[in-house]
């Protein structure tokens, strides 16, 4: 996926053309991974942009910075206010949207309290991540050797950039591998989440999710198909799950911002009953765009517009 330039970044502050927003080699989060960060959409809607769940994602991105110690310098509303101004001055429509607090130069050394915290956001278009074919078709999974890292390891529930390695790791070995994408268990065999989304499970129509507890990331399109699919009747339980549920279910698909709601066909080469994207995957990602794009009133609250 090559990434398409568009005018401005948004740089501590200031608005700088995008061949400029650069960094110093010595930036402290290159070497020890001390960023946290948030993946964010905005859809076209008849309202124009609107950029789906802003403040819950920007709620996250300081509560990931409470874990770890770093004092970001702006607030929400000042975070809020410069997404906005950010996809109006590219002239976006609709645009991932990517904020990043992270240790920046000024200071070498492990100790990150001493590093200057430095804020950016940047937004680019980016259509379907794992690619059309799988939205429509669904993807090819693999359960990763690689485990989850424990919570007394590194959190799961904030998004660090230097957490990505791990998920680096199982990404390689599933495209290596010939797979769309990766599922990680936690060292203790349950399913947690893949490489940069959470997981779901349909069985005799109830629907089924790794809960908090087994390490994964609390997603926002989680929230939001959990939410969807409870007003629409279904019954969804957050369970611990193992390998050979996935492989038993009728169903299966991700969520996340980038990954929206995209089926998945197999689990280790082994065909789920579906054979392709579901009956019940089909209606939550159908019902899941509507309510993006603003089609939906009911959900409407989740959208906040750009103009
Ligand atoms: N799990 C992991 C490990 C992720 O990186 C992501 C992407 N942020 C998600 C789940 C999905 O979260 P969300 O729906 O908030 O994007």
């Amino acid at each position: 996926m090559a990434l398409e330039k568009v005018d401005k970044v948004w740089m501590d502050g200031e608005l700088v053309d995008w061949d400029r927003a650069t960094v110093h080699v010595l930036t402290h989060a290159l070497h020890y991974g001390t960023g946290v960060f948030e993946g964010i959409r905005c859809y076209d809607t008849k309202r124009g942009p609107a950029v789906f769940r802003l403040r819950d994602h920007l709620g996250r991105l300081f509560r990931s910075a409470q874990i770890y110690m770093m004092e970001i310098p702006y607030s929400i509303d000042e975070l809020v206010v410069a997404s906005k101004a950010l996809i109006r001055a590219n002239g976006l429509r609709e645009c991932y949207v990517r904020p990043l607090a992270y240790l920046g130069f000024g200071h070498m050394g492990l100790n990150p309290l001493l590093a200057p915290v430095n804020v950016s956001i940047a937004v680019w278009k980016w259509g379907a991540y794992l690619g059309e074919d799988c939205l429509e078709n669904g993807s090819r999974v693999q359960i990763s050797s690689w485990k989850r890292h424990d919570p007394n390891i590194i959190p799961a529930n904030a998004k660090a950039t230097g957490q990505y390695v791990n998920s680096g790791l199982a990404k390689i070995e599933a495209v290596k591998g010939g797979y769309d994408e990766a599922i990680m268990l936690n060292p203790h065999g349950y399913v947690t989440d893949g490489s940069g989304e959470n997981v779901f499970i349909v069985k005799d129509g109830v629907l089924f999710t790794p809960p908090t507890h087994a390490g994964i990331l609390e997603g926002f399109t989680r929230d939001t198909v959990i939410t969807i699919a409870r007003d629409r009747g279904y019954e969804v339980r957050e369970t611990d799950l193992v390998r050979s549920d996935l492989y038993t279910a009728d169903e299966a698909f991700f969520t996340g911002t980038a990954a929206e709601v995209t089926p998945i066909r197999e689990i280790d080469d082994r065909r789920l009953g579906s054979n392709g994207r579901g009956p019940i995957t089909k209606e939550l990602q159908q019902t899941f765009f509507a309510v993006v794009r603003g089609e939906i009133p009911e959900y409407e609250r989740w959208l906040d517009l750009v103009e």
